[in-house]
């Protein structure tokens, strides 16, 4: 992967992009996605904020290396620090935890005047990502599932407005889990997915009938026979 051929994950992100868009990549990393948009003209503009100072620097190399630093800021900070408000409008988080994505986010909330899209990749749990959305006016509005190198990815796409919209049962617990729009999609890489999960769960709760019994341990149960429910219900 490098800036010209993006991996298939965030080839997807970058077509996500609403074209002519300002866009702040937060944790860029090598900075490949903002270069590539530059490069392709999807934005004109783009920051690149990252936190750690090994890919900091990367990332400036990279840009420095292309002379395209007048199109491309490479900004050393937590989250939403590196950018001001109304500075962007669109705002890629990808390759982190879900529950990290939130936080920046959560940390972030006042930055978010002005931006007009989310494009979100979380490794792990996107559910605290779709949760994160529902709770504070950000309409998902999309979402995508794909296999690259035997990992599987989710891409959530949110946009201001009413986030309860794309939530069609009372219950929400499960589309949260699941994705309504994946859910009603029902790829093979979907059902792959949750298929893996599900075997997952099903070990770890075995695992936790031999633990010594406490609230914890018998909360995590009751999640775990909840989630794999759902999964059973959707699934077989
Ligand atoms: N976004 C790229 C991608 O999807 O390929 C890089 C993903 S890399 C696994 C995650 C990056 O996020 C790391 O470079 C890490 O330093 C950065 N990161 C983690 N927490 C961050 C935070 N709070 N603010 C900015 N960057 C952060």
């Amino acid at each position: 992967m490098n800036e010209l051929k993006l991996s298939k994950r965030l080839e997807m992100v970058a077509n996500l992009i609403p074209e002519g868009s300002t866009l702040a990549d937060i944790g860029s990393d090598h900075a490949y996605l903002p270069i590539h948009c530059y490069l392709k003209g999807i934005v004109p503009f783009a920051i690149a904020g990252e936190v750690v100072e090994g890919p900091f620097k990367t990332a400036k190399n990279q840009v420095n290396r292309l002379d395209l630093h007048t199109w491309i800021d490479v900004r050393k900070g937590d989250g939403l620090d590196v950018i001001t408000t109304g500075e962007v409008n669109a705002i890629t988080i990808c390759g982190m935890g879900g529950a990290l994505i939130a936080s920046i986010l959560e940390s972030g909330k006042e930055k978010l005047a002005g931006v007009n899209r989310l494009i979100l990749q979380p490794n792990i749990s996107a559910v605290s990502v779709r949760r994160w959305l529902l709770h504070n006016g950000w309409k998902l509005i999309e979402e995508k599932i794909l296999e690259e190198d035997d990992k599987i990815y989710e891409i959530l796409v949110a946009e201001p407005g009413d986030s309860t919209q794309p939530y069609t049962s009372p219950n929400q617990t499960k589309e949260l889990l699941l994705g309504p729009f994946l859910l009603r999609e029902h790829s093979s890489v979907f059902v792959k997915k949750w298929m893996l999960e599900k075997e997952n769960w099903e070990r770890i709760l075995s695992q936790l009938e031999g633990a010594a019994p406490s609230t914890e341990v018998e909360e995590k149960k009751v999640e775990l026979t909840t989630y794999i429910q759902f999964v059973k219900e959707e699934l077989n």
